[in-house]
């Protein structure tokens, strides 16, 4: 396998991690790869920045089946990270069951939350301090575009977050890559990247927020770089002033109507 990485990727990469102060000196970094391009990418990038890196650290990999089908084979992924002198860890957890029995939770936030879990577990475990997942700058617009209209919160993820329970650092090293970049990955490395068995991929509120963005971005095409403007936090930020409690609005009424 090569382990070349064009000059544009390593700024992207290189921007993100300094600026999010993502990777520390002696960092044992679990990147989650489910085989997806996304997470293939990254535990390639990070095999070959931890080269050039002053700071050293470590990777590793690991992969979960979710059970989804019988036949997941995480065999030509530990292949894969192999090649890269990348230590490959697999685990299982029965999310499948977890989302029929969700209680009419949305299914993807049932699947994130147990994944979360079973990784953030297996990392305390084996003594990693970090947890790298390949969400890229497309999920970060999507996340913070569904959070607006199916939660009414104007949030998404951060590309570093530190976890108080378990001590652990979630990074996200691709956030400055754009999906379409991504696409195109698979020909660095030669993996041909493994196909979901996840039986919603494409039919999730996550797919409606691309696709909303994909169609309005036909008639103004300034609308994902606007989106995006918008997640970050800027002095030009102007909001209503957060609800009052019930006391202090009937403590307002009071001091409105009091005679003077
Ligand atoms: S699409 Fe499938 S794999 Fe992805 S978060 Fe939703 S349930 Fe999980």
């Amino acid at each position: 396998m090569q382990h070349h990485l064009p000059q544009h990727y390593f700024s992207r990469l290189w921007r993100a991690i300094i600026e999010f102060d993502l990777i520390q000196e002696n960092d044992k970094i679990l990147v989650g790869l489910s085989g997806g391009k996304d997470s293939l990418f990254l535990t390639y990038a990070l095999s070959i920045i931890r080269r050039h890196s002053p700071r050293p650290f470590e990777v590793a990999a690991i992969t979960l089946d979710p059970m989804f089908t019988a036949d997941f084979d995480t065999a030509p992924l530990a292949g894969f990270c192999a090649g890269l002198g990348v230590a490959f860890h697999a685990t299982r957890a029965n999310i499948a069951a977890a989302i029929e029995n969700n209680n009419g939770k949305d299914p993807c936030f049932v699947c994130s939350y147990f994944r979360r879990a079973v990784i953030n577990h297996f990392a305390v475990d084996h003594g990693f301090n970090k947890i790298a997942y390949a969400h890229h700058h497309d999920d970060a617009v999507e996340t913070f575009l569904m959070g607006l209209l199916y939660t009414g919160q104007l949030k998404t993820f951060l590309p570093k977050t530190h976890l108080d329970r378990t001590g652990l650092t979630v990074i996200r090293p691709l956030v400055y890559f754009r999906e379409k970049e991504l696409r195109i990955t698979p020909r660095l490395h030669g993996f041909t990247p493994l196909p979901s068995p996840c039986p919603l991929d494409g039919k999730t509120k996550r797919q409606e927020a691309k696709d909303m963005i994909r169609e309005w971005g036909q008639t103004n095409k300034h609308v994902f770089s606007h989106l995006a403007a918008a997640m970050r936090e800027s002095p030009a930020t102007e909001l209503w002033p957060a609800p009052l409690s019930r006391p202090s609005m009937k403590e307002k009424h009071h001091e409105f109507w009091r005679k003077k």
